[in-house]
């Protein structure tokens, strides 16, 4: 090693960054150089100058803090804790498996929810089906046989717990026929008799359980058509073996 490359390689050798070959010609040269040995003298002066205590200041709490909070600012994230980043870390790992397994409970769900409401949907028209085919069977159409809404609106006080609504059409060409009193789901039914030509359409009411609107739903079962919908609090349902574009006419009326 010459002079010139000694000097390059001082600073790492102050900093005891030599490897063992680089340092054993390092110290060959300075034991018969003065001038580098000088040098190097300077350099661990000027090294121990600067880590000494006095050139060391402890920065004001309050400029601790101002440098924290300007940092979790920056990450959107609170790193006063060092813990906290271990959390976020396992949370996150939690996250990614948790929500494969939450989306797919959701849909489970929702399977399970839209089956259950077609199951009930399926019962009801069947129950209303029946309970249409058992009054024209039993020549049992009405309790109260009358074209009058006014008779026959005030025929089910008393008989049901509800005041159902009753709409004459016949100016539409959908006749009242009269009332009768029905079973339906396990409770106590308006049913309001209405005909077609020569069509008969039993029109069930009872209460819902809540206020809502609903759409018109068209099903058909053992060759009947039947529309159900919900409106201002009540559950409608008419049944008839009219077709559908007819007995939805009649159900739009009914609005
Ligand atoms: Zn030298």
């Amino acid at each position: 090693m010459n002079c010139r490359e000694i000097r390059v390689l001082s600073h790492a050798y102050a900093d005891r960054e030599l490897d063992l070959v680089r340092l054993t010609e390092f110290e060959q040269h300075l034991s018969g150089c003065r001038s580098c040995s000088r040098e190097l003298e300077n350099i661990r002066v000027l090294s121990s100058a600067l880590k000494a205590s006095t050139f060391y200041f402890r920065a004001p709490a309050n400029l601790r803090n101002r440098i924290r909070q300007s940092t979790c600012a920056r990450n959107g994230v609170a790193r006063l804790n060092p813990r906290s980043d271990e959390l976020q870390a396992s949370w996150k790992q939690w996250m990614r498996w948790l929500m494969p397994v939450a989306a797919s409970l959701v849909v489970v769900l929702l399977a399970v929810f839209v089956t259950f409401n077609q199951a009930a949907d399926n019962r009801l028209t069947e129950e209303v089906v029946s309970s249409h085919i058992r009054s024209r069977m039993a020549e049992h159409l009405t309790d109260v046989a009358s074209s009058d809404q006014h008779t026959v609106k005030p025929w089910f006080a008393g008989k049901v717990d509800f005041a159902p609504p009753v709409t004459d059409l016949k100016e539409h060409g959908f006749p009242l026929q009269g009332g009768r009193l029905d079973y339906l789901q396990n409770r106590a039914v308006a049913a309001e008799v209405y005909k077609r030509n020569n069509h008969v359409i039993n029109l069930f009411v009872w209460p819902a359980s809540g206020n809502r609107s609903t759409t018109k739903k068209l099903s058909l079962a053992k060759g009947y058509n039947v529309i159900s919908w919900e409106n201002s609090g009540m559950n409608y349902c008419a049944v008839s073996e009219l077709n559908p574009v007819e007995l939805r006419e009649f159900a739009d009326l009914l609005k």
